[in-house]
């Protein structure tokens, strides 16, 4: 066991921290170069995280000036958790070779194993030289967008940058594991209220929602407002609802099944669809959709709240564009950031043009929309959508099960934290957020 981290766990001053040694390894869950043709030809639903991520001791990187070692309480499964585990779009050691050759510092990160996770809740335990806002012994979150201050490009919306990546996915000494590396401008303030676990599912998620329906980047949501949600119990559907309905609107969710309906009951979505339920063909079969079906989804809208979406929030893609596109109100949008079931979308573009309506992309967010969405936790105007908790070895398990979709909300991972439950600084806050309510995915996880 490492001395440091025994001292994190003990809740040691940054003092005592700083004069404390790091050790040399840390247990990391990771995928492997030699692995990454490993499913080659296989369908994506049977390509098993459980196979490919390991949890193996790795050396520590040499420290950058603005970068800091974080010990890590605890992290979370992200859906790239799965897509870098199943090598599928493509194999992330691709993305950490273009990084070798950027820069002294970019050729660390290609190496012969992908330390993954781009989430992380724990505690500073060394600063590097240039770190100026943060110190030693500071509880913080990560958030995951990973620029180089010094590109020209970086300095309007970062994540317009040319240089822009995702932190434990397009880089590698990522958030599972006892310690990780991050930037100095992925640093955030832990929320006092919550614990490691509940504190860890959130960055990512949290902050990819705010950009797309709150931030001005995206499609923000105005007071009346109907959002369709697709995934609204997922971990970014589960924050979107938050968001709408914290901005006046009202969101429409969609889920699969009885559970995830009364949780977004529970969470104050008063409107849902069960998409199982309801079994809708939008396509035919895999070349040719049905616009009947799109028609149908329509009137169910309709016959919810009086009216056609003003936003659909869109990412699992292939299966659900054309419906998305139908569906939005004349002069409405389609905000997306992902594709879950297909990248290579089809929908009718008449019911685009014709109907003035915009498809707006977006992705991750910038350090400044990462914040305030963190704000929205430490204010308890949003809660985590924590449902389960699983131990850094089992890293792979626990993606195998967001690849399966058996989960609700967000999945979190135990790294240097030997128990949940710890971590809770602001037992009055807790208190006024709610018991209840900071347990709503969980207690419905259980049921
Ligand atoms: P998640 O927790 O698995 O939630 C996604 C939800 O989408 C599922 O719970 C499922 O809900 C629904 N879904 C899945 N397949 C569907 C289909 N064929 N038709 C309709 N609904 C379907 O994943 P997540 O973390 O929310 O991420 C969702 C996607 O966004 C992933 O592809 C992820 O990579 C991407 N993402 C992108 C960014 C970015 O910055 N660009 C950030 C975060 C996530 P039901 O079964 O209940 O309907």
């Amino acid at each position: 066991m490492s001395e440091i981290l025994d001292a994190v766990r003990a809740g040691a001053s940054g003092e005592t921290l700083a004069s404390t040694p790091l050790p040399e390894t840390t247990r990391a869950a990771l995928v492997l170069r030699a692995e990454q043709s490993m499913f080659e030809g296989m369908a994506t639903k049977d390509k098993d995280p459980r196979r490919s991520i390991h949890v193996a001791d790795v050396d520590l990187p040499e420290l950058a000036p603005d970068e800091v070692f974080i010990a890590v309480m605890a992290s979370s499964i992200n859906f790239n958790t799965v897509w870098t585990s199943i090598f599928e779009p493509l194999s992330t050691f691709g993305f950490l070779d273009r990084l070798a050759k950027e820069s002294y510092w970019g050729r660390r990160h290609a190496l012969d194993y992908h330390v993954i996770g781009s989430d992380a809740a724990g505690v500073i335990v060394r600063a590097g030289s240039a770190v100026r806002n943060w110190q030693v012994g500071d509880e913080v979150t990560v958030h995951c967008n990973y620029v180089d201050d010094q590109d020209p490009s970086s300095h309007d919306d970062s994540m317009l940058s040319s240089s822009q990546r995702i932190w434990g996915f397009e880089t590698n000494f990522g958030g599972l594991a006892d310690i990780c590396v991050a930037k100095a401008n992925q640093l955030m303030p832990k929320p006092t209220h919550l614990t490691w676990e509940e504190a860890a599912v959130n960055a990512l998620c949290n902050s990819t929602s705010y950009r797309m329906l709150v931030s001005h980047n995206g499609a923000p949501v105005t007071q009346g407002d109907k959002v369709l949600i697709w995934g609204a119990s997922g971990g970014i559907g589960s924050f979107a609802v938050q968001h709408v309905l914290n901005s006046g609107g009202t969101p429409i969710g969609v889920v699969s099944n009885e559970n995830k309906v009364a949780t977004l009951r529970e969470l104050g979505c008063e409107f849902v669809i069960d998409r199982r339920e309801k079994d809708y063909r939008f396509w035919k079969d895999q070349y040719t959709q049905d616009e009947s079906e799109w028609r149908r989804f329509g009137k169910d809208i309709r016959a919810l709240v009086g009216e056609d979406p003003d936003i659909v929030f869109e990412h699992p893609g292939r299966f659900t564009m054309g419906a998305s596109v139908f569906v939005a109100k004349r002069g409405g949008t389609i905000v997306t950031c992902a594709a879950t079931s297909g990248y290579m979308i089809e929908y009718d573009n008449r019911h685009l043009w014709m109907k003035l309506k915009t498809i707006k992309g977006s992705h991750f967010s910038n350090y400044r929309e990462a914040w305030a969405a963190n704000q929205t936790l430490i204010d308890g105007k949003v809660v985590p959508p924590l449902s389960a908790v699983f131990p850094l070895e089992q890293t792979g398990e626990a993606a195998h099960q967001l690849h399966e979709n058996r989960h609700e909300g967000k999945i979190a991972v135990l790294c240097v934290a030997n128990s949940e439950g710890l971590g809770v600084s602001d037992p009055e806050l807790r208190a006024r957020v709610g018991e209840e309510r900071l347990t709503i995915f969980r207690r419905h996880d259980r049921e």
